[in-house]
């Protein structure tokens, strides 16, 4: 339909091109600077105005289904993108406050030490989207998509009765790497071209020609909404969608927030910001800078799912909903050198918020310290709705009522990606990282820190520490198996050129 509206708008342009040219021959209406420069008009309205054209959102009726159980609560999973766990005030954060999700954490349980699967989207969020580890999910590298062949979470709610509905903030997890399985409605929330470029006028060569001129010039000046849209917009869409959606319960509605992703934007938005795109190596020096704007960005994300919360609230519907709110990944500041997220596997890149607040308030307040991962999310909400848990699933159902501990004695994570190829198996007192010989980012082949004296895994004891080493060794070695355990054919797609112009924007260089 919008490419549709671009060929009539070319067709208007050319035409009215044409009968200036006859004005010119025959009356001389228009000098010719004067016919360029309406020419230029005529183009840039092509370009912008078709971009005006949002094209509305056309969903079939959801599928026949049985009606879920009476009771079933509705789900609510918030992951926010590139949200370290120790920047929020609940977990023990100095540096801002986070109220509304302080809150949260206040009416449910707060895992202290839950772990992503990944440090970098695609992958993370499909493990919690599927309850599968990368190894098995297969979306690993930057050309894989989500496979058909993998079972989600929200095929598993929708086959049980539940309506299902998706708002994704980032191109990785967009219906291009096909994440929209199991919805019945599914929406990719597109940031918006510079130059006010339409989606077809992107496609040219011309648009990543003046786009590289503008990062070269105006690396500094940025529009939150060319990289992704806001908080702000991401709310409002779901509160326009609960005011008729909510109609039909039981639902399970995914919200995917993007603002603590770089660039790292003063808040209020002034126009200042700072994308890795542009600069990918920052000098050292200017990372207490970038970190005080990833905080104003979590700080004005807090605000705006609180606002979200304050209309579940409004609409009765809070109480009454399973609500979940974890992050895909961290963001490294220079702590092991480095920048950004999906290079390292080391704590700031994958330990990451994970609070859960079952339907009421049985369970208040409640710190759970035992380790809990990314891979456990879907089976858990699968079990809370009262769904049987699928075999396939990789995760353990945490206990949300009398907090009995998890039966897990580490966790996993794996990493493919710019040549990085990494694997961590944690526990409560060790970490050991492996990485592939020659890596780019210069990690040793096998690191083991200690976790309880060394949090900040900045002295590798491989060495000092054999016996510990050893049978961290085999952990990783039994877990890199059971990771694998339902792998299959990988799938690729993605490579639109709107597509690979979005990743771009948020630092996926190819
Ligand atoms: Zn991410």
């Amino acid at each position: 339909m919008q490419a549709g509206a671009a060929v009539i708008a070319v067709g208007l342009a050319v035409v009215v091109w044409r009968a200036l040219g006859g004005a010119e021959t025959r009356g001389r209406v228009f000098t010719r600077p004067g016919r360029t420069g309406v020419g230029v008009l005529l183009l840039a309205v092509v370009w912008g105005g078709a971009s005006r054209l949002v094209p509305v959102a056309q969903y079939p009726p959801p599928p026949a289904r049985p009606a879920a159980p009476a009771g079933a609560p509705n789900v609510v999973l918030i992951v926010v993108d590139t949200l370290r766990a120790d920047h929020l005030s609940c977990y023990g954060y100095t540096g801002i406050r986070t109220p509304h999700i302080d809150r949260l954490a206040g009416d449910g349980l707060r895992y202290a030490n839950t772990f992503s699967q990944a440090s970098w989207t695609r992958p993370s969020i499909a493990t919690i989207l599927s309850g599968l580890y990368p190894s098995s999910h297969g979306a690993i590298h930057k050309a894989d998509i989500l496979p058909d062949r993998v079972d989600t979470l929200a095929e598993n709610l929708q086959r049980f009765g539940y309506r299902t509905v998706g708002f994704a903030d980032n191109a990785n997890i967009s219906q291009a790497f096909n994440f929209q399985q199991g919805f019945d409605e599914y929406r990719y929330l597109a940031p918006t071209f510079f130059f006010l470029a339409n989606e077809p006028a992107a496609q040219l060569a011309l648009y990543s020609g003046l786009r590289l001129i503008r990062e070269r010039f105006l690396s500094h000046r940025v529009d939150v909404h060319h990289y992704y849209q806001p908080a702000e917009v991401v709310t409002a869409e779901v509160t326009a969608w609960l005011a008729h959606g909510a109609e039909r319960q039981p639902f399970f509605l995914f919200i995917h927030y993007m603002d603590a992703h770089d660039p790292y934007m003063v808040h209020p938005f002034n126009g200042e910001g700072y994308a890795r795109v542009a600069n990918p190596n920052p000098p050292p020096a200017v990372a207490e800078r970038y970190r005080q704007l990833y905080d104003g960005g979590i700080a004005y994300l807090d605000e705006h799912v609180g606002a979200l919360f304050d209309t579940l609230r409004a609409r009765n519907l809070y109480d009454r909903s399973l609500v979940v709110l974890t992050a895909d990944h961290g963001e490294e500041f220079q702590e092991h050198g480095g920048w950004w997220h999906g290079t390292t596997l080391y704590d700031e890149q994958i330990h990451v918020p994970l609070l859960v607040k079952p339907p009421g308030n049985s369970v208040a307040g409640r710190v759970i310290e035992e380790l809990a991962t990314s891979l456990d999310i879907a089976p858990t909400i699968v079990a809370a709705a009262g769904a049987p848990v699928p075999g396939t699933f990789q995760g353990h159902v945490l206990p949300l009522d009398d907090g009995r501990p998890s039966a897990r004695q580490s966790v996993f994570s794996e990493e493919d990606f710019e040549g990085n190829v990494l694997q961590a198996v944690r526990t409560k007192e060790w970490k050991l990282i492996t990485a592939n010989s020659d890596n780019p980012r210069g990690l040793p082949p096998e690191a083991l820190f200690d976790v309880v004296t060394d949090p900040r895994e900045s002295s590798n004891v491989r060495a000092a520490q054999p016996a510990a080493a050893e049978i961290l060794r085999a952990e990783l070695g039994r877990s890199a198996i059971e990771a694998r355990a339902h792998g299959g054919a990988s799938q690729q797609g993605g490579s639109d050129a709107a597509t690979q112009e979005r990743l771009r924007a948020l630092g996926y260089v190819n």
